[in-house]
C-alpha cells in the first residue's frame, strides 16, 4: 500500500499522534509513552538539535527533571530606575540536554508535515494517513491544525544576544544575573529594551538586547545596534562582542499573542500552539513540561477502571487537563496585560516595571503564571488588582486606557 492509499505500512492506531517535535511535543510524547500509552510523534525534522536558550523559575519547573537539564541556576535581579533582587532562582536549561531526557525510545516517529486531522486519524503533506484515537497539535504559533484563520498582526518578543565568557559578561552585569536591565545604556530613543543576561553554565554568559513584545516585533537590526552599543558603553571592544560568530550569536522571533486554538474534533491543543504562552513574559516551556503530565494522567485511563470512556470523553479530559476553561479566562486576562503594555508610552516602562517587581513575590509569581496559577481565576485577578494598586494614578489612567482601547500597534520610531 503507498502513502496515497491513505495508510503507512506498519503504521497501527495509535492512542496519541503527537504533531510537532518541539519542547512541548516531546514532553507530552514523553509522558504518554512512560504511561504505557502508543505514542507516534511527527515532525518535518525530528532529527534537528534544540538550540535555543530556554530559561524558566526554578519553583515553575517539575520535579524530576534528569539531572544536567539545569545548566546554571541563581537568584534573579531586576533594574529599571532601582534594583530589585527578586528572591526566586532562575534556570537556564541545558536545550540539548532537555531534548535527549524527552526523547523515549518508545514513540513512534515519522517525518512529516502534518496538515489535516478528523476522525481517528492525522492527515500528512503526502498523503499518507496515520490513524490515531487522539491528536495533539504541538506545531507551535503554526497551529497546523487549527479550525481558526486570524490574520491580525502579532505582537512578537524579538531579541538578540551574544555569549561572551563570564569575566566579559561581568564588566556589564558586575557579575549579576539579570532578569531585566532596562536602563537605556544603548542611547537609543524609542521602543524601551532591555538586556538579558543569564548564565549558560561552563562559565558563558548570555547578554541579549530584548524587546519584550511590540505589535510588529521591534527589527532585529535595531536591537543589534543596541546591543553594541551598551556593550561599548560598558568597556567592551568591538573585538570581544562575537556577532561575526554564528555559534555565540542567538536571535529571537516569536508571537507572544497567538490566538486560542480552534480545535477540530479529536484535536487537543498543546505548547505555543495552544497556546499555553504567556502574553507578557513570552515563557511556555515550563509549563508544557507540567502540562505534559496531567496530558498524560487524563489520557491513560484506558489502563484504569473507566475503560469505556469514549475518544469524545477522552478528547475533553484531555483539553480540560492542558487548558481548561479557567485557564483560557486568565490567557484572556494576560492578553489584556499585554494590551496595556503595548500601549505604554515608552517613558512609562521603567517606572512600570520599578512597581511590578516591588510587588509581593507571591503577586508578582502569579501574574507570571510561574506559581501554576495559569487556571485559577482568583488569583491571576488578584495579582492584576495588586499591580493596579501599586501604580501611581498616571500609570493607573494608561492601563484603564490599554484595557479599553484594545491591541496597540507599535507607535512609529
Ligand atoms: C531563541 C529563543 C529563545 C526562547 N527562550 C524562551 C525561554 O527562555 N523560555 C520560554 O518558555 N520560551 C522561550 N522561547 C519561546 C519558545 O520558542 C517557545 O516557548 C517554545 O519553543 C514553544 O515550544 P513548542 O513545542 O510549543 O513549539 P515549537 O518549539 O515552535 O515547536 C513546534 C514544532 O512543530 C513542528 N511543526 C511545525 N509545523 C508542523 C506540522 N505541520 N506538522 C508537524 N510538525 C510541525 C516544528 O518543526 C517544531 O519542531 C524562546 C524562543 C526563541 C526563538
Amino acid at each position: 500500500m503507498g502513502p496515497r492509499d491513505g495508510h503507512r505500512p506498519g503504521l497501527r492506531r495509535a492512542d496519541l499522534l503527537v504533531a510537532g517535535g518541539g519542547p512541548a511535543g516531546w514532553s507530552a510524547a514523553h509522558a504518554c509513552a512512560r504511561r504505557g500509552l502508543d505514542v507516534v510523534l511527527v515532525d518535518p525534522r525530528p532529527d534537528r538539535t534544540w538550540r535555543h536558550t530556554y530559561g524558566a523559575w526554578c519553583h515553575e519547573l517539575p520535579d524530576g527533571l534528569a539531572p544536567g537539564v539545569v545548566a546554571a541556576h541563581d537568584v534573579g535581579w531586576a533594574i529599571a530606575r532601582h534594583a530589585h533582587w527578586l528572591d526566586d532562582e532562575y534556570a537556564i536549561l541545558d536545550t540539548p540536554a532537555l531534548q535527549r531526557a524527552l526523547h523515549d525510545d518508545g514513540v513512534r516517529v515519522v517525518r512529516g508535515r502534518v496538515v489535516a486531522a478528523s476522525e481517528g486519524r492525522a492527515v500528512l503533506a503526502d498523503g499518507t494517513g496515520i490513524p490515531a484515537e487522539v491528536v495533539a497539535d504541538a506545531t507551535g504559533a503554526v497551529q497546523a491544525l487549527s479550525t481558526r484563520s486570524d490574520r491580525a498582526r502579532r505582537a512578537e518578543q524579538t531579541a538578540v544576544g551574544v555569549v561572551v565568557d563570564e569575566a566579559t559578561a561581568a564588566r556589564v552585569t558586575d557579575g549579576r544575573l539579570l532578569f531585566m536591565d532596562w536602563r537605556p545604556r544603548h542611547g537609543r530613543p524609542g521602543w524601551p529594551t532591555f538586556l538579558y543576561a543569564v548564565p549558560l553554565g561552563g562559565g558563558r554568559v548570555l547578554l541579549e538586547e530584548t524587546s519584550l513584545a511590540r505589535r510588529p516585533g521591534l527589527p532585529l537590526p535595531e536591537l543589534t545596534d543596541r546591543l553594541c552599543r551598551r556593550l561599548r558603553a560598558a568597556g567592551l571592544r568591538e573585538s570581544e562582542i562575537p556577532l561575526d560568530d554564528p555559534a555565540r550569536v542567538e536571535h529571537v522571533r516569536f508571537p507572544v499573542d497567538t490566538p486560542a486554538h480552534g480545535s477540530p474534533d479529536g484535536v487537543v491543543a498543546l505548547g505555543a500552539a495552544a497556546p499555553l504562552v504567556h502574553p507578557a513574559s513570552g515563557f511556555s516551556v515550563a509549563r508544557s513540561l507540567r502540562v505534559a503530565t496531567r496530558l498524560a494522567d487524563a489520557l491513560a485511563t484506558r489502563s484504569d477502571d473507566l475503560a469505556d470512556v469514549d475518544t469524545a470523553d477522552r478528547v475533553a479530559r484531555a483539553r480540560q487537563a492542558t487548558r481548561g476553561r479557567a485557564a483560557g479566562v486568565v490567557h484572556g486576562m494576560r492578553r489584556r496585560g499585554l494590551d496595556v503594555l503595548l500601549r505604554l508610552p515608552p517613558g512609562e516602562v521603567p517606572e512600570f516595571f520599578d512597581r511590578f517587581f516591588s510587588l509581593p513575590a507571591t503577586h508578582r509569581r502569579a501574574y507570571l503564571g510561574s506559581d501554576g496559577s495559569d487556571d485559577d481565576v482568583l488569583r491571576a485577578m488578584r495579582a492584576m488588582l495588586c499591580v493596579f494598586a501599586r501604580l501611581n494614578p498616571r500609570l493607573r489612567g494608561h492601563l484603564v486606557a490599554g484595557a479599553l482601547c484594545g491591541p496597540g500597534a507599535a507607535p512609529p520610531d
